[in-house]
């Protein structure tokens, strides 16, 4: 038996559109399928279509984001528990990517943590909405505004969640989804940034295209710009009409069939490892949070033994992330972070996709319970 911790889910649907693009269309690059693709985003997420740029992968959004909202040498206060894109990416814009702590109960960003950071150079705040769940979401936009700072959401997670009675990426200052293979919703490899900002919506979306000015427009006309002008470092982070066909039919099954599914499985989970002495889950909310991974926290040094008892059985698991601050090229952990070192000692990610049954979520549960369980009994506790 094999339970992955992840996986694609395409089928016949997804192939078929990608074999209307190869053999109807036939224009790989960035073109009508991309423009469609936005503007269907953009319907679901409730904005005008010019808000959303997709792009050629999260970090690509990230990335992207910032360098159009920030100078080289700002500071951006972000959790060190989180993925390495989310600090690659502050990085490659040649800003500072400033290690924080988390609330430990929903692995977000701690506010007061975050408060004794900073500096005369702090330029934004980078929640990620770990797991999924937007959590502490007005008081980050609140921070925000006292410290007169810019809010860049890693959304990578949250794409179909909700927040405050609206779609996570509306309302929003610079929010930045992931289409990865295994996020909610897949293009393959994608990505995209949404803002309302008049500025910095534009400047992504000439950006993505090596900075040369409207050329965007003029790829949805089927045309190309011969001759423009660049008025600021660029990239090549543009999508492909193959991955946006792909990310079109995605968008399609995300109501119906992956998000409740998901939250299916989530909600099984939460049920079986509440009850288990020594688990702990993170606080969400299943009604408006649609689960990209399934995090548990595993106490009394138990976490390690759990994840080989499952390894024997063939089930995987992850640990989702490393700590940032603890990379060399992130300081190499010169300073700790007490909450942070403490949760990741805890942490495991458990196997979570719509591909997966009730059965699997149980088969999952019963050898985590039998070795808290065997232990609690040894113990006495
Ligand atoms: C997946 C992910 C990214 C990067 O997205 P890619 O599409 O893989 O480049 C960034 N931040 C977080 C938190 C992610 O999980």
């Amino acid at each position: 038996m094999t339970v992955r911790l992840s996986r694609s889910i395409v089928g016949p649907e997804e192939a078929a559109a990608v074999t209307r693009v190869l053999l109807e269309d036939g224009y790989l690059g960035m073109g009508a399928e991309v423009k469609a693709f936005e503007s269907e985003v953009a319907a679901f997420l409730g904005v005008p279509p010019e808000h959303v740029s997709a792009v050629s992968s999260g970090t690509a959004a990230v990335h992207v984001a910032v360098a159009s909202t920030l100078e080289p040498g700002d500071e951006v206060l972000v959790q060190s528990l989180t993925f390495v894109a989310t600090f690659q990416a502050i990085s490659a814009a040649g800003c500072v990517p400033v290690s924080c702590e988390i609330n430990p109960s929903t692995i977000s960003i701690d506010l007061a943590d975050a408060e004794r950071r900073i500096t005369p150079r702090t330029r934004a705040i980078m929640p990620v909405h770990y797991a999924s769940y937007p959590a502490q979401y007005r008081e980050v936009y609140k921070f925000a505004e006292r410290h007169g700072l810019r809010v860049i959401e890693d959304a990578a997670h949250a794409f179909g969640c909700e927040v405050e009675g609206r779609p996570v990426g509306r309302g929003g200052d610079v929010v930045c989804f992931s289409f990865d293979g295994i996020k909610n919703i897949t293009t393959g490899e994608g990505g995209a940034v949404v803002t309302a900002d008049p500025v910095i919506g534009p400047r992504v979306r000439d950006a993505r295209l090596l900075g040369v000015e409207k050329d965007t427009e003029q790829r949805y006309r089927g045309q190309r710009s011969w001759e423009f002008d660049v008025r600021r470092q660029g990239y090549r982070y543009h999508m492909s009409n193959l991955f946006a066909a792909i990310g079109r039919v995605q968008l399609r099954r995300f109501p119906e069939e992956f998000a409740p599914a998901r939250r299916r499985l989530a909600a099984r989970y939460r049920e079986r490892l509440a009850v288990m002495p020594g688990v702990g889950l993170l606080d969400t909310d299943l009604a408006t949070v649609v689960p990209h991974l399934q995090p548990a926290l595993i106490k009394h040094g138990l976490r390690d033994a759990v994840r080989s008892a499952l390894d024997a059985v063939g089930i995987q698991s992850g640990l989702h992330y490393m700590p940032n601050h603890l990379l060399t090229f992130y300081g190499g952990g010169r300073e700790s972070l007490p909450v942070t070192e403490a949760v990741f000692a805890e942490m495991v990610s458990l196997p979570l996709h719509p591909g997966l049954s009730i059965t699997d979520i149980d088969a999952v549960c019963d050898v985590i319970g039998s070795v808290v369980m065997r232990s609690s009994r040894e113990s006495g506790v």
